[in-house]
C-alpha cells in the first residue's frame, strides 16, 4: 500500500533506473514518484511533475528559463516572494519586467505589444518572452482569464506559467486552458497538513520540462525523501479536504458578507465578486480562501485575528485547520493592498463552529 521511504544519497551502480533515479539522491529518488507522478496525473499532463524543496524553488527554476534580453509579465497582485524574485531576476539580467493587472486582459496584450522584439531562446533561456499568472491571486482573489491570456501571448511567442496554489488541479486545469507550465506551491493545499514545504513544476513541453529539471540538479533545491512521502499521503486526502473546505468557505463568505461588522469581502464564489463569472466558467470549484476587511481598520483587524479561539492566527494556508492573517504584517507584502485586509484560509473543520468563532470575534471586536 505504501511505497518506501528511501534514505539513501547515493545508489549502487545499476543500468535500469528510470529517470535517472538510482545514481545520486539530488539527481532524484524513487521517493518523489509517486507525487510526482500523481500530481501529474491530477494537472493533466504529460510529463510527471518534478518536486522542489518549496514553491519558492520551484518558482525561482521557472522565472530563471528567461532568455537573457527577454520579457518577463507578472501580475501586480501575487504571491509577495515571487515579485521579489521576478524584481531580482530584473535587477540582474537585462531582462524586462513587466507589473500588469492581470484582471485586464487587455493591458497584459497590450504589455506584450509594447515590449518590443523577443530574443531567440537559448539552451541557458528557452523561454523567450514568459506571462506569469497566479489565480486566484495571493492574497486579493483576482482572477486572470488564463484561456485568452494563453491566446494572447503564444500569438506574440510567450509561454504561460500559472501559479495554481490556490485552486488546486481539482478547481482549475490550467494545460486545459493553454498554459504551457504550472508551478505549485506543495506546502499548501497538496500536502495539506502544515507539516512539510514543498514545491512542484509542471511542464508541457518537453524541452522547458528537461531545462526545469536541469535547475533542480543543479542548482540542487530538492525535496527530503520524508518531506515527499508526507505529500503523497497528503495527495490521497486532497479531494476530500477540498470540497470540505470550500464548502465550509462558500457558507461562510455568504454569512460575512450580511455581518454588520464587515466592510467587504471578497471570495471567487460570490456573486458580489467582480470575476465570479469568470471563477465559475473556468474553475470548477471557488477555492477556500476569503478575503475579509472589517469595519474599524487596521486595529480592528489585529483585534480580530487575537480574539479568534479556534481559528489560528498564523501565516500560511491551505491547512487542514482554519487560520487567518493581516497580510500588510508584512513589508514586503504590496503596498496597494489594504492595511486592514486580513486573509481567511478555512480548513476542513465544522462549519458551526467556525461561524461561532468568527461571529464571538467580531462582536467583541467590531
Ligand atoms: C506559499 C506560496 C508560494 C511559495 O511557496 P513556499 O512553499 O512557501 O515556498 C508561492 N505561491 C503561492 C500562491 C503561495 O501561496
Amino acid at each position: 500500500m505504501n511505497e518506501p521511504v528511501v534514505l539513501s544519497s547515493t545508489y549502487v551502480n545499476r543500468q535500469d533506473a528510470p529517470r535517472g533515479e538510482g545514481l545520486y539522491a539530488r539527481l532524484g529518488t524513487e521517493t518523489w514518484l509517486p507525487f510526482e507522478e500523481t500530481l501529474g496525473t491530477l494537472e493533466g499532463a504529460r510529463h510527471p511533475a518534478l518536486l522542489f524543496g518549496s514553491g519558492m524553488a520551484a518558482a525561482g527554476a521557472v522565472l530563471d528559463l528567461v532568455t537573457p534580453g527577454g520579457l518577463l509579465v507578472v501580475p501586480r497582485h501575487a504571491y509577495h516572494a515571487v515579485l521579489l524574485a521576478a524584481r531580482r531576476v530584473g535587477e540582474r539580467s537585462d531582462v524586462r519586467v513587466v507589473s500588469v493587472d492581470i484582471t485586464d486582459t487587455g493591458a497584459v496584450v497590450t504589455a506584450l505589444e509594447e515590449s518590443g522584439p523577443v530574443p531567440v531562446p537559448t539552451p541557458s533561456g528557452p523561454i523567450p518572452a514568459l506571462v506569469w499568472l497566479e489565480s486566484p491571486t495571493n492574497p486579493t482573489l483576482e482572477l486572470a482569464d488564463i484561456a485568452a491570456l494563453s491566446e494572447a501571448a503564444h500569438a506574440r511567442g510567450a509561454l504561460v506559467a500559472v501559479d495554481n496554489t490556490f485552486a488546486t488541479p481539482l478547481a482549475q486545469r490550467p494545460f486545459a486552458l493553454g498554459a504551457d507550465i504550472i508551478v505549485h506551491s506543495a506546502t499548501k493545499y497538496l500536502a495539506g497538513h502544515s507539516d512539510v514545504v514543498l514545491g512542484a513544476v509542471l511542464a508541457e513541453d518537453a524541452e522547458i520540462h528537461r531545462a526545469v529539471r536541469e535547475r533542480r540538479d543543479i542548482g540542487g533545491a530538492i525535496a527530503g525523501p520524508w518531506e515527499a512521502w508526507l505529500a503523497q499521503r497528503g495527495l490521497r486526502t486532497l479531494a476530500l479536504r477540498v470540497e470540505r473546505s470550500q464548502l465550509n468557505a462558500l457558507v461562510l463568505a455568504q454569512r460575512l458578507q450580511d455581518h454588520p461588522g464587515v466592510a467587504e469581502i471578497r471570495h471567487p464564489g460570490l456573486r458580489s465578486h467582480p470575476q465570479h463569472d469568470l471563477a465559475a466558467a473556468q474553475m470548477s470549484g471557488f477555492g477556500s480562501i476569503i478575503t475579509l476587511r472589517p469595519h474599524g481598520g487596521q486595529a480592528a483587524a489585529d483585534a480580530l485575528t487575537a480574539a479568534v479561539r479556534l481559528w489560528v492566527p498564523a501565516t500560511s494556508l491551505g491547512g487542514v485547520e482554519s487560520s487567518l492573517e493581516r497580510r500588510r504584517r508584512f513589508a514586503t507584502e504590496a503596498p496597494t493592498i489594504p492595511e486592514d485586509l486580513l486573509r481567511l484560509s478555512v480548513g476542513i473543520e465544522d462549519v458551526e463552529d467556525l461561524w461561532d468563532d468568527l461571529k464571538t470575534a467580531l462582536e467583541f471586536v467590531v
